[in-house]
């Protein structure tokens, strides 16, 4: 509105809406190439159990670091994947990288985890989905109950569309999650029938949950729905030990967030499986 006000000049000339364009195509670019040339690294971060503080799953999240355009992150390039039609690739190298990993913290000898994963849209509704992870799961023998795969309430808002996707999925044994809980367009109507074991409570609920009484409100009542629907739950972006504690006391299970550890390389995560993340180092209550 400013701009039009200022007229067609200031708007054609607008350095920023330029560097935004200049910096949007030279994502889209270098992306295209990033797999190829091996940019894209998979980090892991843990989800831990309120109780001991042990993890009992790992994220996978993508890091891309381009030699020039240094590191760039994921909220800024997976967009312009999903766009562009790249995030098909790129999500199949995730799919494979994050599996093949797990299988071998387990030939390693670690205690097992379940391994998640982050799934687009596009890759959701991809004709060949279902049938790409039969294969990946054939491929890296990787049994089906150790991955889990996140996926937003924005993806299954076609509740029609989705939930046959959704079931054959589930009909693999694999495990499904709900992403960012609370942020979209949450249809507590479907909620017990969707197929889904898990919700991930979005971490803006969770910050000061301490103190803040509308987000306990809010975590609480998610907490108390999903007990009676059966459904797990992972508080996300836990930073405070005084989160933490708010969040046992609701009766919340499953946590992740900096608080336990940053999302770290394999070989850092690998390090972390069976111990207790606990930052002070002592048995949680
Ligand atoms: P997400 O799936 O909700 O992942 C959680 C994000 O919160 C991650 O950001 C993680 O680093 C960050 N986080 C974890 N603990 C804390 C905390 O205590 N405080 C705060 N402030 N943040 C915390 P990241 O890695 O930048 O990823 C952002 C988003 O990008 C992800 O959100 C996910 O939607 C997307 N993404 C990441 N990797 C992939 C991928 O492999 N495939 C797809 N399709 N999307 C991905
Ligand atoms: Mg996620
Ligand atoms: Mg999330
Ligand atoms: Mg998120």
């Amino acid at each position: 509105y400013e701009a039009k006000q200022q007229g067609r000049q200031t708007q054609v000339y607008n350095p920023s809406l330029n560097e935004q364009l200049h910096r949007r195509m030279e994502i889209e670019l270098h992306l295209r190439k990033a797999v190829e040339l091996g940019q894209l690294k998979l980090y892991y971060q843990p989800i831990v159990s309120t109780a001991n503080a042990r993890p009992v799953g790992m994220e996978s999240l993508i890091r891309w670091f381009h030699p020039e355009l240094g590191a760039i992150s994921p909220g800024e390039f997976i967009p312009v994947a999903e766009e562009t039609g790249f995030i098909v690739p790129i999500g199949r190298w995730v799919l494979e990288e994050a599996c093949r990993q797990n299988k071998q913290w387990q030939q390693d000898g670690f205690t097992p985890i379940v391994i998640s994963v982050n799934i687009s849209s596009r890759q959701f509704y991809d004709p060949l989905f279902t049938e790409s992870i039969v294969n990946l799961l054939h491929r890296t023998g990787l049994e089906p109950h150790w991955l889990e795969l996140e996926i937003t309430e924005g993806v299954m808002m076609d509740i029609h569309t989705a939930l046959p996707i959704l079931k054959e999925l589930q009909a693999l044994g694999i495990n499904l999650s709900i992403d960012d809980f609370g942020t979209g367009y949450s249809s507590l109507k479907y909620l017990k029938e969707l197929p889904v074991g898990k919700l991930k409570i979005d971490q803006s609920f969770i910050k000061h949950i301490d103190s803040n009484v509308v987000h306990t409100a809010i975590v609480s009542s998610v907490l108390s729905m999903s007990r009676q629907l059966g459904l797990e739950v992972v508080a996300e972006g836990v930073e405070r030990v005084e989160e933490l504690n708010a969040l046992r006391e609701n009766g919340c299970v499953f946590a992740q967030g900096y608080l336990f550890s940053h999302p770290v390389p394999a070989e850092v995560a690998g390090k972390l499986l069976g111990e207790s993340l606990y930052p002070l180092g002592e048995a949680v209550r």
